[in-house]
């Protein structure tokens, strides 16, 4: 048998505000938000388009 996959079973907080680059856990999306804009702003931009 298949094990039952219930998702609300456990109520543990899981760190969904987790930066998945470095695996840094934030209070909040908007936290995460900004670091990924911070330290990983070269995920957003190509660095290669320096001019
Ligand atoms: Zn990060």
């Amino acid at each position: 048998m298949f094990a039952a996959s219930a998702p609300g079973t456990k109520t543990v907080k899981t760190n969904k505000d987790r930066c998945k680059l470095c695996g840094r856990d934030f209070a909040s999306a908007e936290e995460l938000s900004t670091h990924n804009r911070l330290e990983h702003s070269a995920n957003a931009y190509s660095p290669a388009g320096v001019a």
